[in-house]
């Protein structure tokens, strides 16, 4: 699928996240922070990745709170296990097929050039 990986990817960072960036990589003393299941414990490798624990598309903010230092590998791992672009996709192909179309158009309602949205 060329083109989809991080195409969807809208969420605006702000002006000083390289500070936060640095800040949450050194509050968690550049170790990732993502509790392993089978230990229960930090993985503990070096990260030099800083992950929102909630999704900015879930509503988390760029605040630090938010924030986790991970290893490339885990970030990685939860990236693509939330699905990111994918599902965002699949969402709104969802919501497009779930609007039923009144039986008497034949033709789907063109947009509204005067509409505000
Ligand atoms: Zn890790």
């Amino acid at each position: 699928m060329p083109g989809w990986k991080g195409s969807n990817r809208r969420h605006e960072l702000p002006k000083d996240w390289p500070a936060i960036v640095i800040f949450v990589l050194r509050r968690d003393h550049h170790r990732c922070q993502h509790i392993r299941e089978d230990t229960g414990r930090k993985c503990g490798r070096h990260a030099n990745q800083v992950d929102h624990i909630i999704r900015p598309a879930d509503g988390g903010t760029d605040h630090p709170s938010n924030l986790q230092a991970l290893c490339e590998w885990h970030h990685q791992r939860k990236s693509s296990s939330e699905g990111g672009t994918a599902s965002a996709i699949a969402r709104r192909a969802r919501r497009d097929v779930a609007t039923p179309l009144h039986p008497g158009l034949i033709d789907p309602p063109r947009p509204d050039p005067a509409a505000p949205f």
